[in-house]
């Protein structure tokens, strides 16, 4: 059973299925035990949808990660269909308020990162929004 499933997902087939992105079958991540409190984190955002905390190893003075509760399939940014338009969104507006808020450190500017996939540095395969500021950043990325 499970390797027919998988072999649905291999080629793609439930994207063309409406609502079949509420299937998950990746392997979880840390964030899936930061969201249970399993793991310890810093907190900055929080509603029913996402949860927003410091990031362990900062690369810039404020650097704070926005996710989905709900990783919905959402490993990276590139399984996004219309179906997560909403949670997207909502990743998005948490993201642009959090940019402004002075006292996690960030001032006028931000940067905000989606890594998506291997080759632009993903590591944690549930999607994730950066949130940096506080310093100067160049262009183009590195
Ligand atoms: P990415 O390279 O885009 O997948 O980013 C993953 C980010 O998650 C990195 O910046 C890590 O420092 C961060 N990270 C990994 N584990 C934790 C954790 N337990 N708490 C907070 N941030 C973490």
């Amino acid at each position: 059973m499970m390797e027919a499933l998988q072999s649905w997902d291999a080629k793609g087939r439930w994207d063309t299925i409406h609502l079949a992105g509420v299937r998950d079958l990746a392997d979880p991540t840390i964030f899936d035990k930061i969201i249970t409190g399993e793991i310890p984190a810093a907190i900055v955002k929080e509603d029913d949808k996402i949860l927003a905390f410091k990031d362990i190893n900062p690369v810039a003075p404020a650097h704070v990660l926005v996710i989905p509760k709900d990783r919905d399939g959402l490993t990276r940014l590139r399984k996004a269909t219309s179906e997560h338009i909403e949670i997207l969104g909502r990743l998005m507006l948490a993201a642009g308020e959090i940019a402004k808020d002075e006292s996690l450190g960030f001032g006028d500017g931000a940067r905000i990162v989606v890594n998506d996939g291997k080759e632009a540095g993903q590591e944690v395969f549930h999607l994730h929004v950066h949130v940096l500021g506080g310093r100067e950043f160049n262009w183009p990325p590195g």
